[in-house]
């Protein structure tokens, strides 16, 4: 079978695959809930076409201080356990370029002197020390000011993302480029939605935000 042919073999396929499954090059991907190894594997289902490192295209930020969500906790979120040095390895041998989100989830712009440079460049050197050379920072919150682009410039990043709805442009600034967050329940039309007319996606955020506000300031 030449690569056109299983191209349009799994097109059909992943029509009737169930959400959190796609077959990807003759690999099945599943990526569904729960803890048990097959739930969230990759298994080899027919003789892949593309090299190895060209599989997956995919950048993923992780924070390196802590190892758990401690930053999110304080309003409500449910305790996550963050990749650890060996998952964060195991991922770049599967393609997955992983970038620095900093090493404690502040907010950058109400940082200086060596807070600062802890966050850019000690995330940097912690990434460095479990074998990996990031390139890319990603700003946390997405908030950022002139000195917060300095310091990861300063730490030696190509560039940064802050979380602008909308593709990248040829004349944006290199350490604010557009970032749309992923969740893991972005599956299905919500994934293709977000990646493929982010700004479209900013707006309903946007509109759906504007609601939910006027709700609550209408309720006694
Ligand atoms: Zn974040």
């Amino acid at each position: 079978m030449g690569p056109d042919s299983r191209r349009l073999e799994e097109l059909g396929l992943n029509s009737s695959t169930p959400p959190g499954q796609l077959l990807y090059d003759g690999w099945l991907l599943r990526m569904l809930p729960g803890k048990a190894k097959r739930a969230r594997s990759v298994n080899a289902v027919y003789p892949s076409t593309l090299a190895l490192e060209r599989k997956i295209d995919a950048l993923a930020f992780a924070v390196t201080g802590p190892s758990t969500n401690e930053w999110d906790q304080p309003y409500g979120a449910k305790t996550k356990d963050l990749v650890t040095p060996t998952q964060r390895r195991e991922l770049g041998g599967l393609g997955i370029e992983i970038g620095s989100h900093s090493r404690t989830h502040c907010e950058m712009p109400l940082l200086a002197g060596d807070e600062l440079t802890t966050e850019a460049s000690g995330s940097l050197e912690d990434l460095r020390a479990g074998g990996l050379n990031p390139r890319f920072f990603a700003y946390p919150y997405g908030t950022r000011n002139a000195s917060s682009k300095k310091a990861v410039a300063d730490a030696g990043y190509c560039a940064a993302f802050g979380t602008a709805h909308r593709r990248v442009r040829r004349s944006d600034d290199r350490f604010d480029l557009p970032r749309v967050m992923i969740h893991a329940t972005d599956r299905g039309w919500r994934f293709r939605t977000k990646t493929a007319a982010p700004r479209i996606w900013g707006s309903i955020e946007r509109i759906r935000r504007t609601f939910s506000a006027a709700a609550r300031r209408m309720t006694p």
